[in-house]
């Protein structure tokens, strides 16, 4: 099992790297861009939040009820006043910090059905759902933010996966292989199919994949990076030009 740490950069890395491609493609506006990073890095800390008494999951659940308290406030904030805002912010907060909290710490079993596949799927629909009806983003941007937060939470669990192999090759398999990446509880079969049922559900509210799918397959989104994905002639060519020449102070 990786720790907080890895799990922290290893989704940093993944959407990072993803969020590049998608500024070197200019398939979307920067802002956006930064918003799908940190659903990436988001989407790595989920699968370990039902463990709420560990300190990254606390700080990472406060950290995301500031995030929803700003979206809200910026989707709202030309529609209402001050003093409203300011309630929805707080709501927000409070909703998520200690409902969401105190909800996941009572009905969840570490490593049970939050630490699946399908709960990360479930979670992107649901992120990708709320972006499109609650924050009236477009198709695609929706489905950019369900995919990043889904992404994120995939890298985890291949990561923990990965941590259940011993790399050095002197015991191929420890006892934890294959608990990290599934796609179910056999201890908790009404719940998994319960699971399954609500990700379909979920994806039948969500607005329709299609623009979403031609930009992820459409040759033009890479068209670009396989242009640029190693310079052609040198190496940061040009930069050093902008850097002013170096003159010797005094004589
Ligand atoms: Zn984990």
């Amino acid at each position: 099992m990786a720790d907080f740490n890895t799990h922290l950069m290893g989704a940093a890395a993944v959407s990072g790297l993803a969020a590049t491609v998608l500024v070197m493609a200019g398939a979307a506006p920067h802002q956006a861009v930064i918003g799908y990073f940190v659903l990436g890095v988001v989407g790595g800390l989920l699968p370990d939040i039902d463990l709420p008494t560990s300190l990254p999951v606390r700080i990472s659940f406060a950290a995301m009820a500031v995030v929803a308290g700003f979206l809200v406030v910026f989707t709202f904030g030309v529609r209402y006043s001050l003093a409203e805002l300011v309630l929805m912010w707080i709501g927000c907060f409070v909703l998520i910090r200690y409902g969401l909290f105190t909800l996941l710490d009572r009905f969840t079993v570490h490593r049970g059905l939050v630490h699946t596949v399908p709960m990360g799927l479930g979670l992107g629909l649901a992120t990708t759902a709320v972006a499109f009806h609650v924050f009236s983003a477009s198709a695609v941007h929706a489905w950019l933010c369900g995919a990043f937060l889904a992404a994120g939470f995939i890298v985890h669990l291949l990561l923990d996966e990965f941590y259940s192999v011993d790399l050095f090759g002197r015991k191929l398999l420890k006892s934890s292989f294959g608990t990290a990446f599934s796609f179910g509880s056999l201890s908790q079969p009404l719940g998994t199919a319960a699971l399954y049922l609500v990700v379909a559900g979920l994806f039948l509210v969500c607005p329709p994949p299609k623009p979403f799918v031609q930009l992820v397959l459409d040759r033009d989104t890479y068209r670009v990076l396989s242009q640029r994905l190693v310079p052609r002639d040198s190496w940061f060519a040009g930069w050093l030009n902008q850097v002013p020449p170096y003159r010797p102070s005094g004589r």
